[in-house]
């Protein structure tokens, strides 16, 4: 047996080994998508002096994700996911929203419903017009 038939042997045992290794572990989410970039960003940021403390943080939450990847306790693992999904419901739409605002920036004019808070868009250059939310039927008169 050559060098070269040795080392495929081993990295193929290397393989199977691994995948055994991961059989009926939780592996990767959403949740820990977002530990990592956390983690990652945390990390960077932590190698400026001042903030020295991030670069901790950023450690932590690299072994967190970790623990939830190689996790057998899917359960566990489920409830947190859902958490975050809920946590991260608002500030997503919030974000999407400002993403939207900017680009409309020129065309769009963006307020909230008086009554039930409905984000309404309504294009820019009309004058005074009267809108009706969808949602809950309020009437208000805006200037676009
Ligand atoms: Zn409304």
């Amino acid at each position: 047996m050559n060098i070269l038939q040795r080392l495929q042997e081993l990295l193929g045992r290397f393989v199977v080994k691994m995948q055994q290794f991961m059989v009926g572990r939780y592996g990767n989410d959403e949740f820990t998508m977002f530990l990592l970039i956390a983690s990652l960003i945390f990390t960077f940021s932590g190698n400026f002096r001042p903030l020295r403390i991030l670069y901790f943080i950023g450690s932590i939450l690299i072994f967190y994700s970790l623990f939830r990847s190689l996790s057998k306790n899917y359960e566990a693992r489920r409830k947190e996911l859902n958490w975050y999904l809920r946590w991260s419901e608002k500030p997503k739409a919030e974000l999407k929203l400002l993403g939207n605002r900017i680009r409309d920036r020129k065309t769009h004019k963006y307020f909230k419903c008086k009554e039930c808070k409905t984000v309404l868009r309504v294009p820019v250059g009309r004058g005074k017009i009267e809108i009706t939310c969808p949602k809950c039927r309020a009437r208000v008169i805006k200037k676009t």
